[in-house]
């Protein structure tokens, strides 16, 4: 089959002919319609330090994906050949502590389809089916195909409550902007989102922000004054992994504020640990998706009136691959489709 492999420890990545997956007794085979890059495959692709150290070279690599299931496993109930599926990209091991609790997302033996294992850049796939979510038939192959961050941004966003809320955002990446939709759509009030780059806060503007600040020539605290916010931002979400925005985003935090951090720092990050304790700050790590209840949230924020589709800016045949990395990674981009059908 056509697969898009990581094939040598260098930059880059290869079109070649991979053996079919095997099928086990739990699994479903899904044969992929359409997937997405992710900023993990940029990492791959580019070859960096974290590469180096987590990928398994030759392997399939992607995550992002919507197919249709074509065989399964003799134990597999509940998923019939035809249906449409994405899948939750990480596979728990069932057995640890919070597995068993029925806290997935918090499983301490996770596996990475397309990390440390085969991934979905691929004619076909095979995952545990536990890790399958149908899609609802409203739902489009092209939204279907980037539920994987479409969940991180969900995840993060709804940790707390933004009823009402005024709400910050740092980093309008991919994943940065849909939140900047979820929370206008579940009734936040203000929602400002910062970043450097023009192309994606002009995005994330029109995808529902309030405010799109760059702060490389804007200063948060004046939009802040600007739109009478007087005590500072109920919510913060930082998707950026950049240690001066979340250093921004404490300063910025009213008394008793919440925070979902999503962004990965390349390193060791120093921030003022006085501004947590004096203003009472709430912080929360996010890790992936919650199984499966954020699933289920995605599928109804979209079937009760969220649009996403503006943030899918690129679709390119598979064979054309190299454009869609090269689109990923110049930063003028939303989502980057590539076709498998
Ligand atoms: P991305 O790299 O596309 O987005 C990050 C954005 O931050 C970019 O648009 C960048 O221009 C912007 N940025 C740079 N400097 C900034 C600054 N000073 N202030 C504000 N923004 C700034 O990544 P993404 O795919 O949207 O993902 C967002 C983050 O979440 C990344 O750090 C990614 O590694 C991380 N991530 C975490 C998980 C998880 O499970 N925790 C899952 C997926 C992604
Ligand atoms: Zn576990």
């Amino acid at each position: 089959m056509k697969s898009l492999v990581k094939l040598h420890k260098e930059p880059g990545i290869w079109l070649k002919d991979s053996p079919k997956p095997e099928v086990g007794h739990n699994d479903l085979l899904i044969k992929i319609r359409k997937t997405a890059i992710c900023g993990t495959d940029m990492h791959i692709y580019n070859w960096d330090e974290w590469s180096q150290k987590t990928i398994p070279v030759p392997m399939v690599v992607g995550h992002e994906y919507v197919g249709e299931v074509v065989d399964m496993g003799q134990e597999v109930t509940g998923f019939k050949v035809g249906d449409r599926v994405s899948g939750e990209g990480h596979i728990t091991c069932g057995h640890c502590r919070n597995c068993r609790a029925g806290r997935r997302h918090l499983c301490r033996n996770t596996e990475g389809v397309g990390v440390n294992r085969s991934g979905a850049f691929a004619e076909y796939l095979t995952i545990p089916a536990f890790n399958a979510f149908k899609i609802p038939d409203n739902i489009s192959d092209e939204l279907a195909s980037i539920f994987d961050p479409f969940g991180n941004a969900v995840h993060t966003a709804l940790s707390f409550d933004l009823v009402g809320e005024d709400v910050l955002i740092t980093g309008a990446g991919p994943i940065g902007i849909m939140a900047a939709a979820v929370a206008r759509h579940v009734g936040a009030r203000h929602v400002v989102i910062t970043d450097i780059n023009p192309y994606r806060l002009a995005l994330a503007e029109k995808m529902g922000a309030t405010r799109a600040v760059n702060v490389s020539n804007t200063k948060l605290e004046d939009v802040v004054k600007e739109l009478g916010m007087t005590e500072g931002f109920d919510v913060g979400l930082e998707m950026s992994g950049v240690p001066s925005a979340f250093r921004d985003m404490l300063d910025k935090m009213n008394h008793g504020g919440k925070i979902a951090m999503l962004g990965i720092p390349p390193s060791d990050m120093a921030v003022d640990w006085n501004k947590v304790i004096f203003k009472g700050l709430v912080i929360k790590g996010i890790y992936g998706r919650e199984m499966f209840e954020t699933w289920y949230k995605m599928a109804s924020l979209i079937q009760s009136g969220l649009d996403l589709k503006p943030i899918i800016t690129h679709q390119f045949g598979i064979d054309d691959f190299q454009k869609g990395f090269e689109t990923m990674g110049s930063g003028e981009s939303g989502k980057v489709i590539l076709n498998w059908d």
